[in-house]
């Protein structure tokens, strides 16, 4: 069995979906994942998004995962049907503002802070209600939150590992019954990369992000 057959399986014994993270790869090495059948891929660069964007086949499902400036909001909208990495309330504002003039509905996921690590990227706990509160308060009719994203320490240690992935799903857990009780839409739980997938399948996630693993034979 290839690696990519292993993860797709694993994912579909846990109701989840694989981003096969192409970042780096060239058109062949992802042809071939699309030639198996994989349909969603994710990137983390705007500029690299937008350059294999027209030269893959259409029906591809793209989502972007990495930091994004509001600055790059515009081009990259049209391309993506979910950004993973909303991390404050300007850049949910810059989303609706462009979704709207192009009356796009987009899908949206808040990024968490939970590693050990001085990453800067991610929410913390209070900056996120603070986002939640503005989104339920205001205008927002193209951009709809539908879950979280977050990653792990950079650890050999999987116990903290899996303490991380758990502290995901409770902030998920947190959101989903504070702020959406009667919606159906918050469902998403973006967690878990090649070296620590099947842990975040094992801890709730919903849509995993591995890229190195799926290119390896
Ligand atoms: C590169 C990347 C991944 C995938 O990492 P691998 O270790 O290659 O599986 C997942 N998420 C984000 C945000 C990334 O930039």
């Amino acid at each position: 069995m290839s690696n990519w057959e292993e993860v797709t399986k694993h994912c579909k014994e846990h109701q989840a979906r694989l981003v096969a993270v192409s970042k780096t790869r060239s058109f062949p090495e992802i042809q071939n994942l699309y030639d198996k059948g994989q349909r969603l891929f994710g990137e983390n660069r705007v500029q690299e998004l937008l350059e294999k964007v027209d030269q893959l086949p259409a029906d591809i499902e793209w989502h972007l995962i990495g930091h994004l400036q509001t600055n790059k909001v515009k081009m990259v909208l049209p391309k993506v049907t979910m950004i993973h990495s909303v991390e404050s309330v300007r850049l949910l504002e810059e989303i609706e503002t462009q979704a709207s003039k192009i009356q796009k509905n987009i899908q949206v996921l808040l990024q968490l802070h939970v590693a050990q690590e001085e990453t800067k990227f991610g929410l913390s706990r209070l900056e996120l209600t603070a986002l939640l509160d503005r989104y339920l308060a205001g205008n927002f009719n193209r951009v709809q939150i539908v879950g979280v994203m977050g990653m792990a320490s950079l650890t050999q240690d999987m116990q903290q590992v899996r303490n991380e992935f758990r502290e995901i799903k409770g902030l998920f857990d947190y959101v989903k019954n504070g702020y959406f009780i009667n919606k159906k839409e918050f469902t998403e739980i973006s967690m878990g990369m090649s070296g620590d997938y099947q842990i975040a399948l094992e801890e709730g996630s919903t849509l995993v992000r591995v890229g190195s693993l799926l290119f390896q034979s």
